[in-house]
């Protein structure tokens, strides 16, 4: 069976919620398992829908923008549902092993109070900074951390991979190795902060680097990030705070060898000098009107944050 476990719920722009689950160890192939988020204004009962049915092995979280995170008065409640075959399955804030029992699944609801105005309106400058200006694009690869071994080179007697590069999961451990590839902007630091930056890596080599991004898509270590021309590991990921909410993530990079396995990760992406970087950084407007008119001459639209983008998805496109 495929479980649901650690569902968290974290507010992060005012557009969304952000809810996020690891899954069960289980011989289970994932692709065979849908999920989907539910929400509620009671922990037990009259949960409804809000995602749609999406593969377990292409999600790890899923943001809700159906709730109005400037007037959160009230309790709201979130679950997720698995669908395996014939039987279906909500998890909530009870352990998987009690809903197997026939436990009440209950409801996991945010893990704080709605975060100040003035936290989200920062963590909205910097994306529009990143997303609209200074960004470049990247494909980030999540690395799978929990669900199903990877079949071919999991040793479940020494808990360890058994095998040095490993085609099927690229060396993680998981089947997959890491969830499907997702469009990001980094966006490069001020030399002044990039000194500072650098000196928090612990030893730094000497295609090491550090960029910035916005909190819509959360980087963790271990990631993998995708240029047109290089991949990269994350080494550390720093989150700066207002108020005790991540406005910004400072991301240090390490080049990978093009030896390693990471490179065998099979990506297909096109972008070209147009798509690479952002769209106001091919304008050279001094006025909104001259903007306005550069943006509709080189047809293409203003940078929108919108949620339904940002879902993990299999097929990467660029014009
Ligand atoms: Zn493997």
């Amino acid at each position: 069976m495929v479980g649901i476990k650690l569902i968290t719920v974290q507010c992060l722009t005012r557009d969304a919620v952000r809810i996020a689950w690891l899954l069960d160890e289980t011989l289970d192939d994932l692709s065979e398992a849908t999920v989907s988020v539910w929400r509620s204004t009671s922990s037990s009962s009259g949960y409804v829908r809000v995602s749609q049915e999406m593969s377990a092995a292409d999600v790890h979280y899923f943001l809700d923008s159906g709730v109005n995170i400037l007037s959160l008065q009230r309790d709201v409640f979130w679950r997720v549902q698995v669908t395996q075959g014939d039987s279906v399955t909500q998890y909530g804030s009870t352990d998987a092993r009690q809903v197997a029992q026939g436990a009440d699944a209950g409801g996991v609801r945010l893990a704080s109070a709605a975060p100040p105005l003035n936290a989200l309106e920062i963590g909205r400058r910097v994306a529009l900074v990143i997303d609209g200006y200074v960004g470049q694009r990247f494909l980030h690869l999540r690395r799978r951390t929990s669900g199903r071994r990877c079949p071919e080179c999991w040793d479940a007697l020494k808990r360890q991979c058994s095998r040095s590069s490993c085609p099927t999961c690229f060396s993680v451990g998981f089947a997959g190795g890491y969830f499907p590839p997702q469009p990001i902007n980094l966006g490069a630091l001020r030399p002044k902060d990039l000194q500072e930056a650098m000196s928090s890596i612990a030893t730094v080599e000497v295609r090491d680097s550090v960029f910035q991004a916005h909190n819509r898509v959360l980087i963790s270590k271990d990631d993998v990030l995708v240029s047109p021309t290089s991949r990269y590991a994350v080494v550390s990921v720093t989150f700066e705070e207002f108020s005790g909410f991540v406005t910004r993530q400072l991301v240090a990079l390490r080049e990978l060898p093009r030896t390693g396995v990471e490179y065998t990760i099979p990506i297909s992406w096109t972008v070209n000098s147009l798509t690479q970087n952002q769209p106001m950084g091919h304008l050279q407007s001094t006025s909104l009107e001259s903007y306005e008119e550069g943006i509709l001459a080189l047809g293409i639209g203003p940078p929108t944050v919108n949620p339904a983008t940002l879902f993990p998805s299999t097929l990467i496109e660029e014009p």
